[in-house]
């Protein structure tokens, strides 16, 4: 018997691939803004519910490569939430924990710490 509990399943339908943004759009792994006239990552996925857009930095996706992000996922993919949780923790190894950064702040000093330009 076969037994299936609470399995996130996420499948790739078309690669990522680099695209000009028309308009301002949101980042799926940080949540700040992609600015229009930016190149960033579009990727097309497809999970239980159905088939979705995500989109990103390709600074989000770099940085969550050199924390190794990735290596913790399996089949459900490297979620907002996780990605997020990465920075905090990285900032927090860097600086010392400090509150009067915002999210945003915290992700461009561990970016930059990365020689990564947040764009
Ligand atoms: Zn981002």
């Amino acid at each position: 018997m076969l037994f299936i509990i609470n399995y996130n399943y996420m499948e790739i339908i078309e690669n990522t691939k680099e695209v000009m943004a028309t308009i301002e759009i949101k980042c799926d792994y940080c949540g700040q803004k992609i600015k229009k006239g930016n190149v960033y990552n579009t990727t097309i996925l497809k999970d239980e519910n159905g088939k979705y857009v995500w989109e990103n930095h390709i600074s989000c996706d770099k940085i969550a490569d050199k924390l190794n992000m990735f290596d913790h996922v399996i089949d459900e993919g490297l979620t907002s939430v996780e990605f997020i949780d990465n920075i905090e923790e990285e900032f927090s190894d860097l600086l010392g924990c400090d509150d009067e950064f915002s999210f945003l702040d915290k992700l461009k000093i561990v970016k930059e710490y990365y020689k990564l330009k947040h764009n």
